[in-house]
């Protein structure tokens, strides 16, 4: 049988998941007086997407960019922090906010001028006003995670949770597993409201090298367990019918591409977009990447790729610069690779890739407070579908949430948790798993889900109404191995056991919804629906699961203002 915790931990705001966003979240809650306790599968210090650093924040301060806002929610709008799958509205919400985000920060400690003013640089078309602030984020998870202790929030790592507790149409608890010791121990808790910060779907699709599942550009343990449990417990996502493409060096696959100076080039060294003239500048690099990440596949495909990152043309000073930016990102392994085996990114080009899709900034659906559609839910950063800004979006709408939630957490009584069938069904599930004295290990199941989506649910083509099909059966029988069939000899396996199912749940999430979508956008080319249909154009999918299981889909308009 697995262990269950005696005592119910009892707070007023549960944070879920303890990366940028969930850290802001507590920070504002706890700051404003509510009881909140921080559930991190792994911990706080180094989780998450951010846990290395970053190097990037899309900020407006009008000091700098003017008090025109709307000129920065038009031009932040090219960038990857924003796009045509964000609501306008959001994007400045957002915007109004960063400014205060940044002051906080410096004054937790963390190093958002290294150059002792503000610097702006990357990720913009040439043209534009810059807006992504250049930092140094090596001790933002130390400082953050300081920070949300001195508030008065109360942190549990290595606690993961796996189900979000609904009572009475609103939020009551949750369930979460202490995965701390080497058996695993069920804990129940009980709120009056929760935040889903569980960042993005990583894994879900077969990587470049398929042998190393965890060599992936985001946090391998963001696997959409944070979209999973807003599904089951009835909130509306969005967006999630067309998973994302990231780019990269290719098979050493690491975020974080904005910091590279060089020009996405042919193997002639011809450049393939005009977004560079010249030589490379620290100031804008090479947008390509960012706003056409597919352009690696799409070469291969005319014939003319690979497509290399081409920094050959840069001097010393500025390889010395992106050495000094990748560590502020956490990136540096790649410069170690380099330097172990004598690669000179001024003599050799580097290969770039398009890597396979994540579920990054498709997910639930939020407002301007941070609300989800159900009460007492929030949900802020990569795990949101209608607003981006990545780094920068998880932290303010942590922060907007975590206010919200403070204030929402007055009006409402706690609510009896222990009686929720829910509980007694995951207890069974649990205990089978762990009781089992042999069957599937986790890695089984999960290199299948892979293999399921890249096959039958396919982020970009070929998508048909006739792979959608079997492709929902597939994983469907999938689920039912897995829980008649899985087994884990410790917590950390038990812990991946419960990835997989909520893998399941997000990839067949995916595939009702691109089943759904009958035509063909963007990445979504089907090969039974060609057309676009124009009809379509700015509309969002939104879907949401009623208890019974039944999926409910509905396009509903982009906000554009
Ligand atoms: C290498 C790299 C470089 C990047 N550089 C930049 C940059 O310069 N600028 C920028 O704007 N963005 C950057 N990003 C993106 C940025 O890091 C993310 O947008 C940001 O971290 C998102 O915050 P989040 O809170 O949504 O998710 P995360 O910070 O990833 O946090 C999610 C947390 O949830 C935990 N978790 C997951 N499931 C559960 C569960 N079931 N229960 C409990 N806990 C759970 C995870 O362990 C993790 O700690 C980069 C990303 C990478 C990978």
């Amino acid at each position: 049988m697995i262990k269950v915790k005696n005592e119910i931990v009892q707070c007023d705001f549960l944070v879920v998941g303890g990366g940028m966003g969930g850290l802001e979240a507590a920070i504002a809650a706890a700051g404003a007086g509510a009881n909140v306790v921080i559930a991190e599968k792994h911990n706080t210090l180094r989780s998450g997407c951010g846990a290395n650093g970053n190097d990037h924040f899309v900020c407006y301060i009008p000091e700098r960019h003017g008090d025109d806002i709307e000129l920065a929610v038009r031009e932040v709008g090219n960038t990857l922090d924003g796009g045509p799958w964000v609501d306008v509205d959001m994007t400045r919400v957002l915007l109004r906010h960063t400014k205060e985000v940044v002051e906080r920060w410096e004054s937790y400690g963390i190093n958002m001028r290294p150059t002792g003013k503000y610097v702006f640089e990357g990720h913009s078309l040439p043209g534009q006003q810059l807006y992504h602030l250049k930092f140094d984020g090596k001790k933002q998870k130390s400082c953050l995670t300081k920070a949300a202790k001195d508030a008065g929030a109360h942190i549990m790592n290595h606690l993961l949770i796996n189900e979000i507790l609904v009572k009475d149409g609103r939020v009551a608890g949750a369930i979460g597993v202490d995965v701390s010791e080497e058996e695993p121990e069920m804990v129940l808790f009980q709120c009056k409201a929760a935040i889903l910060c569980a960042g993005l779907a990583m894994r879900l699709y077969p990587q470049q090298n398929p042998t190393y599942m965890f060599n992936i550009p985001g946090c391998p343990a963001d696997v959409g367990s944070g979209h999973a449990m807003a599904l089951r417990a009835g909130a509306k996502l969005v967006n999630i019918d067309i998973p994302n493409v990231h780019a990269g060096p290719k098979y050493f696959m690491r975020g974080g591409k904005g910091t590279w100076i060089g020009i996405s080039s042919t193997i002639d060294g011809k450049p393939v977009t005009p977004y560079v003239v010249g030589k490379p500048s620290r100031a804008t690099g090479d947008v390509t990447a960012d706003v056409w990440p597919s352009v690696y596949f799409d070469k291969m495909m005319d014939g003319s790729g690979p497509v290399f990152m081409n920094c050959t043309d840069l001097d010393n000073e500025d390889v010395e610069y992106m050495r000094w930016a990748f560590e502020s990102e956490g990136i540096s392994s790649i410069f170690d690779y380099f330097d172990q085996r004598g690669i000179d990114i001024r003599k050799d080009m580097i290969e770039f890739g398009a890597y396979n899709s994540d579920l990054n900034n498709t997910g639930v659906e939020i407002n301007e407070r941070a609300e989800s559609s159900l009460r007492g839910l929030y949900a802020a950063g990569n795990q949101v579908g209608n607003v981006r800004g990545n780094l920068a979006g998880a932290a303010v709408f942590g922060m907007i949430a975590g206010r919200s939630a403070a204030e929402y957490v007055k009006t409402v009584e706690h609510q009896e948790v222990s009686d929720l069938p829910v509980i007694a069904e995951k207890e069974k599930l649990f205990s089978a798993i762990w009781d089992r004295e042999e069957g599937a290990h986790w890695k089984e199941p999960a290199s299948t889900l892979q293999q399921i989506m890249n096959d039958y649910i396919p982020a970009m083509t070929p998508r048909t109404e006739n792979l959608f099909r079997v492709g929902i059966k597939y994983l469907n029988d999938l689920k039912k191995l897995c829980h008649e069939e899985m087994v884990a000899e410790n917590s950390h396996e038990f812990m991946r056991c419960l990835e997989v199912l909520d893998q399941i749940d997000i990839g067949e999430a995916v595939a009702v919804t691109g089943r759904h979508r009958k035509e063909s956008r963007g990445r979504h080319q089907r090969l039974d629906y060609k057309f676009t249909d124009l009809t379509l154009n700015n509309k969002f999918m939104r879907v949401h699961k009623d208890a019974d299981g039944t999926f409910h889909m509905e396009y509903r308009p982009r906000r554009m203002k």
